[in-house]
């Protein structure tokens, strides 16, 4: 061969693999789906490239895939592709060099950050890419040759300070990664990266949708373990949420549903969309038709899943969909963004809030939907996520309106249906103002409270609230459809003002006043420690007296919940 040239790493690049090498991450299996992901992106690039440069047509492959290659003799990995390749001025300018701006200011941070979980997070930030190999190796050789070009170059370095490069003839287009893997359970208790089933775990676990065929030759276990020469292909390949719509049949929705979710019966719901423009993704969402039996647990957790170009990131993204759809299960994939972005950043990002409100729009919307088309469908979902999605309605004041119309309550129209308030307003009496409820621990309790005989004796419709969660959302939104939501329990309410009919005169009432004037006054005095004031009242038919809230008190059953939570 040719002879060998030894160059220094730029002087940020050398920081940067000082930090991968002497352990930076906890999580040193995400190396494999580095360079997965580099494989693919070169296989992506080989075939862009040959559709507008005819001279690369032919050069590419039939086949293109990536080989995942173990050798426990010689203790080496390797990632091989047949993409796009690198010349050795690519292998100078992108493996020897950081192009990314802010790296020096990144490393001092990192340098003077004080515990382990700080610097991880700061470089999982930047993105340590190609070099995370040195997490687990002590040597890389990596071999390439470019597309449309005649001759190769191998590039090998110990990570330390410099790299070798060497021009080598009879290469095979694209690029294979060699790691000379650390010795297993050394001291920093690195996993056996040569054991087939801990690739395959990896593999499945990050890399499960890239495009293309990540290949591994199969192991042997004796005479039944199959043929040498055995390929298995790792990866299902299929990232159903890349497919367009009208492409995917409905059994192949459940299917990947089922995979994802672990939930037997269909999904209630399907939201498929891709968005185009400055940040791209599509999203692949699920209403599931039961709740997770934890939905109410504080340990629930958030059912969708972050992609990057097809690399999983992380499940649970909670920057993905506020708390109260939790029960939403499903994937969104970004194209633009890192690999190694966290938690913390996609909190702050302005575009994946962006991301999150169309999301929740399109939840919202998929439900209304179904309220409108298939009642049936909706009432279950309702049953299995109603409570869930009124936590929206204090949790998220942006979508106010949209939760409202979904909402279904009990009611005193009919002891059989539940309604929502829209079909509430829609029966309202003449004259009727407000959205009466009344709440309360059980549907007996409610209606055989002593507050309900007036509305009744009228004729006035009450919604029966009886969700811990009700006590909460009726005193956050203000009104629906511009009715303001009337406890039936609190403040004064005078019924025969907007009743038209049934009217007590004033001079009536004056009269009334006065006879019970002695009577009010005594009670008054008699039950100051536990009362602020005694009125005669229009709510009442049967019942002698009740209790009645401040119209900013907290009820009796909230008082309860608050109590429990040790407020
Ligand atoms: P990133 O992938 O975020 O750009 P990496 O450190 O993973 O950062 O890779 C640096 C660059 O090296 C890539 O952008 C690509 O140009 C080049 N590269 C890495 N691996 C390959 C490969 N297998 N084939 C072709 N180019 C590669
Ligand atoms: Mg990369």
């Amino acid at each position: 061969g040719s002879s060998v040239e030894t160059l220094e790493f730029q002087a940020e690049t050398r920081q940067l693999l000082r930090l991968v090498i002497h352990s930076i991450y906890s999580n040193k299996d995400i190396f494999l789906r580095e360079l997965i992901s580099n494989a693919s992106d070169a296989l992506d690039r080989l075939r862009l490239e040959s559709l507008t440069d005819s001279s690369l047509a032919g050069t590419g492959t039939t086949d293109p895939h990536i080989a995942l290659e173990a050798d426990k003799d010689a203790r080496t990995l390797t990632v091989r592709d047949n993409g796009i390749g690198m010349t050795r001025d690519d292998l100078v300018e992108l493996i020897g060099t950081i192009a990314k701006s802010g790296t020096a200011g990144l490393l001092e941070k990192i340098r003077d950050s004080k515990d382990a979980a700080g610097a991880e997070s700061l470089i999982g930030q930047f993105g340590v890419g190609f070099y995370s190999a040195f997490m687990v190796a002590d040597k890389v050789t990596l071999c390439t040759r470019r597309a449309g070009t005649d001759s190769g170059t191998r590039w090998e370095s110990d990570g330390e300070g410099t790299y070798d490069l060497q021009a080598v003839d009879g290469l095979p287009v694209g690029t294979s990664v060699t790691l000379h893997l650390k010795p297993a359970d050394g001291e920093d208790g690195l996993a056996d990266y040569l054991s087939e089933s801990k690739i395959r775990q990896i593999v499945k676990r990050y890399s499960d949708f890239i495009r293309w065929p990540i290949r591994m030759a199969a192991e042997h276990t004796g005479a039944e373990g199959g043929t040498a020469g055995d390929v298995d292909t790792l990866n299902s390949m299929k990232a159903l949420w890349a497919r367009p719509r009208t492409e995917v049949t409905e059994d192949e929705y459940n299917e990947f549903y089922r995979q994802i979710s672990h939930d037997w019966p269909a999904p209630a719901g399907t939201i498929h969309m891709r968005a185009e423009g400055t940040f791209e993704y599509e999203a692949l969402l699920f209403i599931p038709a039961q709740a997770p039996f934890d939905l109410f647990s504080r340990e629930s957790r958030r059912g969708v899943q972050l992609y990057v170009k097809r690399v999983f990131i992380m499940d649970d993204c909670e920057a993905l969909m506020p708390n109260y759809l939790r029960f939403v299960k499903g994937v969104v994939d970004a194209h633009d963004l890192s690999l190694n972005v966290s938690r913390e950043i996609l909190q702050h990002d302005r575009q994946i809030r962006g991301v999150r409100r169309r999301l929740v729009k399109k939840v919202l919307g998929a439900i209304k939907d179904m309220q409108s088309k298939d009642a049936e469908r909706y009432a279950k979902v309702w049953a299995q996520f109603g409570r869930a999605l009124k936590e929206g309605l204090v949790e998220d004041t942006d979508n106010t309106e949209a939760l409202l119309e979904l909402v279904s309550a009990a009611s005193t129209h009919d002891p059989e249906k539940t309604t929502t308030l829209r079909e509430y307003v829609e029966r309202m009496k003449d004259g009727q103002d407000a959205v009466y409820y009344l709440t309360g621990e059980s549907r007996a309790m409610v209606e055989n409270s002593p507050h309900m005989e007036a509305f009744a004796a009228k004729g006035y419709e009450v919604l029966i609230l009886t969700d811990p969660v009700d006590e909460v959302w009726v005193d956050r939104v203000p009104a629906f459809d511009g009715h303001r939501l009337q406890s039936i329990a609190k403040g004064r309410i005078d019924l025969d003002a907007s009743a038209g009919d049934d009217q007590e005169s004033g001079a009536e009432k004056a009269r009334r006043e006065e006879d019970f004037a002695a009577l009010l006054t005594w009670l008054g005095t008699t039950l100051s420690e536990q009362v602020r004031e005694v009125r005669l009242s229009s709510r009442l038919t049967t019942s002698a007296a009740c209790v009645v809230g401040d119209a900013h008190d907290v009820t009796p059953t909230l008082e309860k919940m608050y109590r429990a939570m040790g407020q």
